[in-house]
């Protein structure tokens, strides 16, 4: 993070990024989106529609991925499973929810079939796809890694091994609200016996546990409780947007000292205070990658070094356009981020830390 580059022109070359935070089969299934066409494309089937707030302004699909030299990812599957006096909308069993995540992972497979993806569950896999991805091959598949959003869908802890047989490596046992395994944003509460026998079970399966969305409370029993592997795949800084959906710098000091990384997230109310949904936009709140420079910039203060954070854009999760920073189009933007932290005075080492390195070591150590 210190030190000005002296040879711009290595950025001539885009970059390889990595995202750890896309909910690319929930687009797929639930907005209805072929995500193998052009960002463009999707937008033009879109017009006139309003079922969902991001309608005709979507930022992702593979094909944007590809332009930005964007290859490798962590993609969700996600389903809630709400109680009889929960608000929240979802489903009405965890049965229905693992049916949702089951339809999902069927869209992964038929990418995978289309070789428009390829799923990564090991060291040897990820190395594999590394290399093909620094030919110059036309139309290479977009790697990911199965994590699952929110684990209410796991019926019982035994249906977390089915999971992992078919390829799942993180989970995060929270999302929005109280769940079966955590409570979650806008929600407050502990794990429980559930949420506890879930961490045993992650621990020993060595699959990666995302703590992004877990309330306070919920976090610190989470600590006490699991001493694997652990990442927050799309989570911001409560020092600058003060609201709970965010890590205080305690949090994310205790994410550093177990060796975990942050990934940055690009949600227009994660980015800027008094965010007024539908009311304001990113030209009005002035949002832009550099208040994600700033999210950058203060985890690695709290570090000390440039080790510990990277992308977990979320550009597909249920905003689009409308909720992003101004100055991205499509995914293929965050491109622009190497210039931005080279203006900060990063270095080239740690710009490529940032954009890719911190997690694919992360996976290289915590990965079989
Ligand atoms: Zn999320």
């Amino acid at each position: 993070m210190a030190g000005n580059c002296k040879n711009p022109k290595i950025y001539d070359i885009s970059m390889f990024i990595f995202d750890a935070h896309l909910d690319l089969s929930m687009n797929a299934m639930e907005w209805n989106r072929d995500l193998t066409r052009s960002v463009e494309d999707i937008r033009k089937g879109e017009q006139g529609m309003t079922d969902k707030p991001d309608r005709g302004n979507n930022t992702v699909s593979l094909d944007a991925m590809r332009k930005g030299n964007i290859g490798l990812c962590v993609a969700t599957q996600i389903a809630r499973y709400v109680h009889k006096d929960n608000a929240l909308p979802g489903w009405k069993s965890p049965q229905q929810a693992w049916a949702q995540t089951q339809g999902q992972l069927a869209w992964y497979k038929s990418m995978e079939d289309a070789k428009e993806m390829v799923q990564i569950t090991n060291k040897t896999q990820l190395d594999a796809h590394l290399e093909l991805w620094k030919t110059d091959k036309e139309k290479k598949p977009i790697g990911y890694l199965l994590s699952l959003e929110g684990a209410d869908s796991i019926i019982d802890v035994s249906y977390l091994q089915r999971s992992y047989d078919q390829g799942l490596r993180a989970i995060g046992p929270a999302h929005y609200g109280p769940g079966t395994y955590a409570h979650g944003t806008n929600s407050s509460g502990g794990i429980g016996t559930k949420g506890r026998n879930l961490l045993k079970e992650i621990q020993r399966l060595g699959i990666i546990l995302d703590v992004t969305h877990l309330c306070d409370i919920s976090f610190w029993e989470t600590m006490v409780n699991y001493d694997g592997p652990l990442w927050a795949s799309h989570n911001n800084c409560r020092a600058l947007v003060n609201h709970h959906r965010q890590f205080t710098d305690e949090q994310i000091k205790e994410i550093i000292a177990r060796k975990g990384i942050i990934g940055v997230v690009l949600d227009a109310w994660m980015m800027v205070p008094n965010w007024e949904r539908g009311v304001s936009t990113p030209q009005s709140a002035g949002v832009s990658l550099q208040q994600m420079l700033d999210n950058i910039d203060h985890i690695c203060q709290l570090a000390g070094n440039a080790n510990h954070v990277g992308i977990g854009s979320d550009l597909d999760g249920g905003f689009g356009k409308e909720q992003g920073p101004a100055d991205v189009d499509t995914i293929a933007d965050l491109q622009k981020c190497v210039h931005l932290l080279e203006n900060r005075g990063y270095s080239p080492q740690d710009i490529e830390k940032i954009m890719n390195g911190n997690f694919i070591s992360f996976l290289r150590e915590n990965l079989k």
